[in-house]
This record gives C-alpha cells, structure tokens and sequence, in this order.
C-alpha cells in the first residue's frame, strides 16, 4: 500500500506525533496487507458516513479505509552526503510516496532546538536543502549515460530537456513539487528519476495552545509552504487525546474549541495528496470504505474487492451517499425514486458512490 513517510528535524514532536498515531490504530486482522513494523502505523480514515451507515442497514461491522506512516529516522545536515544516517535516511524516503515534514513551531526553553533557536522556515530550508542536494547527485548520476543514450537516440531530446528543467529548478533551491503545482515542470516527464521532491508533501507544523489559536501565524506558516498543504496541531495535545475514550476526547476537543482531532485532518489530508479516494459498501455483513485511486473506472474498483469482480465484471448499481440516507436505507425507496444508476465499464468511480457490482463467475 502507499505510505506517507515522516521526517523532520530531531525535537520536533516526530515521536510524539508517530506515537500518537499508532495508538490510533486500526485492528490489523482486517488488514493482512499491512504487516505491522514498528516504524509503520496504519490509521484509519476518519468517515463519519460510515456509522450513519452501519445504523441504517443495521450492521455492527465497520471497515475503513487506512492510511499508512512510516516513520523515518533522524535527519540532520550532511545527511544527503551520506553521512551516518543519512544514506538509510535517503533509502526510507525514496521508499514512501509521500512526505509529511514535521516542523517545530512550540516554544518550551527545556527541550532544546538542533539548530539553536525555534524558527519553522529555518528548518524547513533545512530538510528541503539535503533532499534537494540528493536529487542533484541523483540527476548528476544519471546525466552521464543520458547523453549518450540521447546520441544514441535511445532517449527523447524532449526527456533531456525535461531533466536539465528539473536540474535548474533544484540548483534554485526549489523542488520539483512545489515547481510541478506552478505548473514550471511535470512529474511525469521525469517521473523515472525518481527524484524525492517530485513526491507530494504536507506540512505538521507542532505548535502550542496559542499558537494554534493565532489564525495570523498560522496563515503565515501555510503561506510559505503553499501550494503544500499546512497542518496545525499539538503533538503532546494529540498524544494526550489518544489517551483518553472516545467521549472524554470529544469533551477535550470541544473544550479546545476544535472540531477535529490535527491527527484526523492529517490522516484526510495524507489519503488525499497520495492520490487516493473511497467508494463505499453497505449490506447487513458490513459497511466499507475501500480505497482506490482517484480516476479508477468501475471495473478496476471492483478489482479492489476481488479480481474476479474485475475480470467478471457487468455493470455497477450505484447510489449515492446523500441519496441512500435520505431514502433512510431503502433500495425500494431508491429505487422508486430513481435514484440507483447502473453504470458500465467506463464509469469513474465519484466520492461518495455506494456500489454493487454484478459479475459472472
Ligand atoms: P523527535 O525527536 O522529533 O521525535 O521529537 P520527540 O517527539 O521525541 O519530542 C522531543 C521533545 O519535545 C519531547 O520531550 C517531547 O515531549 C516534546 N514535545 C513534543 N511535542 C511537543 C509539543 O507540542 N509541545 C511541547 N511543549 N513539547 C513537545
């Protein structure tokens, strides 16, 4: 499955924020996909549909979607020459889909910053320099038998040029990332470079109780990672939630006049820049949210549940989320109103879709 890997400065709040989300852990036996490592946590997808749903076709069994972190060790400067950690540091990143930078925004006197002083774009030029410099080394690699694959025609001029484009980006300090979303480069034109700043990346900026009330900060903070996407929390905050059940942790969010858990903004946030999305499944056996990736058509969804369903495949019975639950449940009712659709092979599978595959066996 695509996983989200965690990095950041050392003392930020990682540990705090990893261990927080791990005790937010779903039962792995309904994932035998997802071997449980110790740097793995497998979180499930906050979906408030799902007990609506449960409630409506009355079954106990609810099944979310997941998201997987990884929690990838002990970045410091040097590490993109291979320093120490820094080349198993490198391994783990190139392995996970996306990014997700911890960045310290708390101030507290006892816990001592790396760099000396609290300062969050300080840091995130930091970390982004040593994944930036291992993409140049990457592309300072790779140039030598791409010129000659291009003398040898072997290769497009087109892909040289898209190469030497992500070469000048990263030499500005900037990553491929942030270059794709103003639209200066695609990700897929140099997609085999594999580079690490090609990857998505989500901000966790770890702040204090006032800092996550101070909307001017924290709007400053998302401007100068955006596009990005910025997350605020609290790490010590969270681990603490995590702690409690699930009415006392409402009590506690309420009281910090949130709505939501920072740990469930970013489990939304993370499914969300992998690319991925739901559909879902309600009958009396259980109700689902399966993931699959944004753009799949109703045969590869099917697929997702069983192959067979793909290779099988007739048509897909579709109702949507809001149409299910004002017709309280009732696929006569549904029906009645013409609110199921039966799409074919080419239908792209929309938020919110519940869905019945038929297929031959
Ligand atoms: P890591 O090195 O990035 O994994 O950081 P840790 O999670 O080990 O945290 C470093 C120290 O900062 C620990 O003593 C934590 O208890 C503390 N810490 C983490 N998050 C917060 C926070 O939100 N506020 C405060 N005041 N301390 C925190």
């Amino acid at each position: 499955s695509l996983t989200i890997g965690i990095v950041g400065l050392p003392n930020v709040g990682k540990s705090t924020m990893f261990n927080a989300l791990t005790r937010n852990n779903v039962l792995a036996e309904n994932y035998p996909f997802a071997t449980i490592e110790p740097n793995t946590g497998v979180v499930p997808l906050p979906d408030g549909r799902l007990p609506i749903l449960a409630d409506l076709v009355h079954t106990e069994k609810v099944v979310p979607a997941t998201v997987t972190f990884v929690d990838i060790a002990g970045i410091v400067k040097g590490a993109s020459e291979g320093e120490g950690l820094g080349n198993k540091f490198l391994a783990n990143i190139r392995e996970a889909d996306a990014i997700c930078e911890v960045v310290r925004a708390f101030e507290d006197d006892d816990i001592v910053h790396v760099n000396g002083k609290v300062d969050p774009t300080d840091d995130i030029e930091t970390i982004n320099t040593e994944l930036i410099l291992a993409d140049l080394q990457t592309i300072e690699n790779a140039l030598p038998k791409l010129e000659k694959d291009l003398r040898g025609k072997k290769i497009e001029q087109s892909y040289m040029d898209a190469v030497k484009k992500a070469k000048e980006i990263l030499e500005a300090g900037r990553t491929i990332d942030e270059a794709a979303s103003a639209g200066e480069i695609g990700k897929a034109d140099v997609y085999d470079l594999h580079l690490m700043t090609a990857k998505p990346f989500i901000y966790v900026f770890n702040v204090d109780d006032n800092e996550l009330a101070n909307d001017e900060l924290k709007a400053k903070l998302a401007a100068g990672v955006a596009p990005a996407k910025a997350i605020f929390l609290n790490a010590q905050f969270e681990a603490d939630l995590t702690e409690l059940d699930e009415a006392d942790a409402r009590e506690m969010l309420a009281d910090a006049g949130l709505e939501e858990s920072g740990l469930d903004q970013l489990a939304r946030v993370g499914f969300d820049i992998l690319g991925l999305q739901t559909f879902l499944t309600a009958g009396e056996k259980e109700v689902r949210a399966w993931q699959i990736h944004k753009g799949y058509t109703a045969p590869q969804a099917a697929g997702v549940i069983h192959t067979d369903f793909e290779r099988g495949f007739i048509k897909a019975d579709i109702v949507s989320y809001d149409d299910f639950v004002a017709a309280e449940g009732s696929m006569a009712k549904i029906k009645e109103e013409g609110k199921l659709r039966q799409e074919g092979r080419d239908y792209v599978m929309q938020p919110g879709d519940i869905v019945e595959f038929k297929f031959n066996v």
